[in-house]
């Protein structure tokens, strides 16, 4: 295996997605020169469907950060932010963005066309200490920027209670307040619920093409869930829908006719944490052993429902919600989730992704793991790596220990591995 590869892309949709990713970050691009209004923005808040409503362009530092590893840019970018000062111990996704906005940012050659300059920095709190360090320093670097700044609680799913949403509202609110008065444009409220109904049909969307993995054979892996750049930068447009209902409709055609995504599907698995950015290629190591990763921690982030009829609300609870679906504010949650997709998705096994440079995902992995062992009789094994910093990945150690992992799988279901 190359130390860096691609993923073999089996879908249409997933092959399509090059030209989604072009066209948003051409928009993005584009948008400086209309005259409109650019923020900045964590994922996974109701912040993108506000600025859809208002016309306003969202850009996200953290979807930066995986195009900035396909491409090859992650090294120079952490070369700027270790001579900046920032260790090697941070999280990828924040030295990357600093490292990008101090260094190479301004280079006319970065493709897409890189970022544009923030007009507003919107930073709703909620995430991890990282996700709000990144948007201190992106304040220092861009000091003309008008600064939103929230302070939502981490709170676990089973614990938002109805003070949590009531607070969550009123710093929608104050945020409306904001891009009203930093833009000059109203908020229309037709317009918010209708974005708030696309952002729900996407969600829906989401979960159903999600559902098709339970089919066996799995009509698509863990390679192609780069399709998820939609639901990160795209979630409430019509451009969202037209993309998932394609998908969707072929991975239903797929499962229907029994087209795997492989064609001797023989063990199912599970992949815990955030995916390798700079190797997208070692989903598809697993298929030498007729494997597929057909679930995983990330999807989902985007199963969750808005009340179109109720939108602040309704992007409120997104704002509590989302990052607590896929992180360890609760560890019991989280347990509690694994087992279940492992469950419905007839898992034999789960690779855990120990992520030195994401604290708050692999925290509770041990826990997870004996679970898994306790309640389903699943094995699992663990890796050592780092979502964007391929120094800390051994490819040599990956497979040593995928390669046992895979051969005790294949002996339990009475099957032959060869290496
Ligand atoms: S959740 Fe993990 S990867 Fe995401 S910003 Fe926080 S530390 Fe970084």
């Amino acid at each position: 295996m190359e130390k860096s590869k691609k993923s073999t892309k089996r879908l249409a949709a997933a092959k399509e997605l090059n030209k989604v990713v072009g066209e948003y970050y051409l928009e993005c691009a584009a948008a400086k020169e209309q005259g409109k209004p650019v923020g900045w923005m964590p994922p996974m808040n109701g912040a993108i469907e506000l600025f859809y409503a208002m016309d306003l362009q969202p850009v996200f530092p953290e979807n930066w950060s995986p195009v900035c590893a396909a491409f090859g840019l992650t090294p120079k970018n952490f070369e700027v932010s270790e001579g900046m000062g920032y260790s090697r111990d941070l999280c990828g996704y924040l030295r990357n963005i600093v490292g990008y906005v101090n260094g190479p940012m301004t280079d006319p050659a970065i493709p897409l066309g890189g970022l544009p300059a923030p007009d507003l920095l919107i930073s709703p709190g909620g995430g991890c200490v990282p996700v709000m360090k990144i948007f201190h320093a992106l304040e220092r670097r861009f000091p003309e920027a008008k600064v939103f700044k929230a302070d939502l609680p981490q709170v676990a799913l089973e614990e938002i209670a109805p003070h949590h949403i009531d607070y969550a509202i009123q710093e929608m609110q104050r945020l409306i307040t904001f891009l009203e008065e930093a833009t000059g444009r109203k908020l229309d409220q037709d317009r918010l619920q209708e974005v708030a109904a696309l952002s729900d049909q996407a969600c829906a969307l989401w979960d159903e093409i999600m559902s098709y993995r339970r089919s066996i054979p799995a009509p698509f892996s863990a390679a192609e869930i780069g399709i998820m750049f939609v639901m990160v930068t795209r979630q409430g447009t019509r451009q969202a829908i037209d993309f998932l209902i394609k998908a969707r409709d072929e991975i239903k055609e797929r499962a229907e006719s029994g087209t795997g995504v492989i064609e001797n599907e023989k063990l199912r698995l599970f992949w815990d944490n955030i995916p390798l950015w700079y190797n997208m290629g070692l989903f598809n190591y697993f298929e030498k052993a007729n494997a597929v990763v057909v679930a995983e921690t990330y999807s989902a982030a985007w199963s969750i429902r808005l009340d179109p009829a109720d939108p602040l609300k309704a992007l409120a609870l997104k704002s509590l919600m989302s990052y607590p679906l896929v992180s360890c504010v609760s560890i019991e949650k989280r347990k509690e989730m694994v087992l279940k997709a492992c469950r419905d998705y007839a898992i034999d096994g789960v690779v855990f992704h120990r992520n030195k440079s994401c604290v708050p995902i692999s925290l509770g992995q041990m826990d997870i793991r004996k679970a898994l062992e306790d309640e389903l009789g699943i094995p699992s094994v663990i890796f050592d790596a780092d979502h964007m910093d391929a120094r800390n990945f051994s490819t040599a150690q990956f497979q040593v220990r995928i390669d046992a992992f895979l051969e005790m799988l294949a002996e339990r279901k009475g099957q032959t591995f060869k290496t």
